[in-house]
């Protein structure tokens, strides 16, 4: 028995958003480590290099080994790293580490090689700024994911204390509640900065409602855009491409924050949509009475992904 065919009277279309997959950052990280893998020298990278399954198995077949992350690691990230590797470079991933981390790898002698996002990096070097000149460090952002947690390792004070705090909401009840109960009272000099995926709306909200409760409050307030422009792009493609569409496919690793942003950000449009990893999680039946479908893409989904996607849509539903 053949598979229903929801719209073959209908003709679905499908569209792309005009800005989708791969960024900068991502095609930086897996070209270096196409390049530096060999069959006989491998490279290790220190967790996940990207948020993509698809990505993680083409690099294993290149040569590229994955060993836990800084964050699976207790103790000495370098010593741990040292003992596993005889031969071959450790790459640090696109996501970035924390500072200790950098300095218990380099003191571990490895052979390192650094595949951070050069947006990331500039998001770590303002977390240092601020913590020097004597702000606390408020980032929007997930406390849980790796660039966050490494942007967060770059807040430490000459004391070896954080100067840094996650917060995953910028609603104005939420940040009161920050304020009135942060231990030890709330800082007088704060720094404002976001997760580099984040949504620009979500970091204006975040901005503007510390300014507003500053004026309860007596505290210095910074800030600096730590947004990236190849996240806030794709966010806006997508949303334009929502706007156009009945049911929108965001294609990207499950554990890729700016690929769930994405999804998001349509369903901010008033568009269903679905976030997938590959063509064997859709369902014919979100295809019925469809007419214009949309693809949306993580910036560490490659091309291929989408191709896959678009390919078991028309599929299924015999366009
Ligand atoms: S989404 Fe932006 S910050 Fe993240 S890796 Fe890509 S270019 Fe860098």
């Amino acid at each position: 028995m053949t598979n229903p065919s929801p719209n073959k009277k209908s003709q679905l279309a499908i569209r792309r958003a005009t800005e989708m997959g791969f960024c900068m950052g991502v095609r930086r990280a897996v070209q270096i480590m196409e390049e530096e893998a060999s069959p006989d020298v491998p490279v290790y990278s220190i967790g996940e290099i990207v948020h993509n399954p698809h990505v993680v198995a083409h690099l294993r077949e290149a040569g590229v080994v994955q060993l836990p992350g800084p964050d699976d690691i207790d103790g000495d990230v370098g010593a741990a790293t040292a003992a596993t590797v005889k031969n071959g470079r450790v790459a640090i991933t696109a996501h970035g580490v924390g500072e200790k981390v950098v300095q218990e790898l380099t003191a571990a002698e490895l052979d390192l090689v650094d595949t951070t996002c050069p947006i990331v990096t500039r998001a770590q070097r303002y977390a240092q700024k601020f913590v020097r000149d004597g702000c606390h460090v408020l980032i929007l952002g997930d406390p849980g994911h790796k660039e966050v947690r490494g942007i967060m390792g770059w807040t430490t004070d000459a004391s070896g204390e954080s100067r840094g705090t996650v917060i995953e909401s910028a609603e104005l009840d939420d940040l009161a509640a920050l304020i009135s109960d942060f231990p030890r009272g709330f800082p007088n000099k704060v720094g404002l900065m976001a997760q580099t995926t984040n949504k620009v709306e979500d970091f204006a909200k975040f901005v503007s409602n510390l300014m507003l409760l500053q004026r309860n409050e007596n505290f210095d307030l910074h800030a600096v855009n730590t947004l990236c422009h190849a996240t806030t792009g794709q966010q806006n493609a997508a949303a334009t491409l929502a706007r156009e569409s009945d049911l929108m496919i965001v294609v990207g690793g499950k554990n890729s924050a700016n690929t769930r942003h994405l999804r998001e950000v349509c369903e901010a449009e008033g568009t269903r949509a679905f976030h997938v990893e590959g063509p064997t999680e859709l369902q014919s039946d979100w295809f019925y009475g469809i007419n214009v479908v949309g693809l949306a893409a993580g910036a560490s989904t490659p091309d291929s992904s989408v191709d896959d996607v678009e390919a078991r849509i028309r599929s299924l539903t015999g366009s």
